[in-house]
């Protein structure tokens, strides 16, 4: 018997403690936790693992350069810091890119200050990447004849963390470290309602 078939029997015979709804990266790593940690766990998605959102990432590792635009301190900190932990974890799948921009007149902001927001990223990030450069026209030109310069009034570079690996096998190797820790996990199949079993119907709950 296949092994979705298997898992699929599995979920209609055996009680978990836990379903999980959804293979993406929330769902698997959740199942892949729980698991890990000796819960009974089961999980389902109603397409492929990693179909949905999850397969449409930039892959950065977290991206939290942006949210400095609206000073969400504490949000960037603790991408960082989340950032930083994976970067040490998961050396082969997780990497540092470096991001190469150019402003000009039409720029929101002139280059000091995005220099000042890679500085403030670079800081909040406890140093875990590159430091960060204020780049002057001269040297674009320099390190990047590609660009047309013309209109450039300076730039900056800034790193941060990329996933590497194609996002939709990241994901699955979560699925499957869940299966090896005992889940049950079975693709093409819809939560369509849920309810509490008769005996644990919560006080003043209707079904
Ligand atoms: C363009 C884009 C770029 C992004 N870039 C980044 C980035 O660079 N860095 C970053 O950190 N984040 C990024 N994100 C956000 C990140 O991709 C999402 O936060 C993440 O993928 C959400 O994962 P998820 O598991 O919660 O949801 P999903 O991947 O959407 O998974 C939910 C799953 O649940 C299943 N499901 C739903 N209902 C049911 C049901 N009733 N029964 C069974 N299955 C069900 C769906 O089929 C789906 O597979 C980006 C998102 C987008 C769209």
């Amino acid at each position: 018997m296949a092994l979705r078939e298997t898992h699929i029997a599995r979920m209609r015979t055996e009680s978990f403690d836990t379903l999980v709804i959804g293979g993406g990266i929330n769902g698997a790593v959740a199942a892949a936790s729980l698991a890990g940690r000796g819960a009974t766990v089961a999980l389902i998605d109603r397409g492929d693992f990693a179909h949905f959102t999850s397969q449409a990432s930039s892959n950065l590792v977290w991206g939290g350069f942006k949210y400095l635009e609206n000073y969400e301190l504490p949000l960037v900190w603790k991408l960082c810091r989340s950032r930083n932990r994976l970067m040490k974890a998961y050396p082969d799948n997780i990497k540092e890119i470096g991001f190469y921009a150019t402003l000009d007149k039409s720029s929101p902001y002139p280059p000091w200050f995005a220099a000042l927001g890679a500085a403030a990223y670079w800081i909040i990030g406890q140093f875990g990447t590159q430091r960060p450069r204020l780049l002057k026209p001269r040297t674009i030109e320099r390190e990047e004849p590609a660009v047309n310069t013309t209109e450039v009034s300076g730039g900056i570079e800034y790193s941060d963390g990329i996933l590497i690996d194609n996002d939709a096998r990241f994901v699955f190797s979560f699925v499957r470290e869940a299966i090896e820790s005992g889940a049950a996990a079975a693709n093409y199949v819809e939560l369509v309602s849920a309810g509490w079993p008769s005996s644990t119907t919560p006080a003043g709950s209707s079904m």
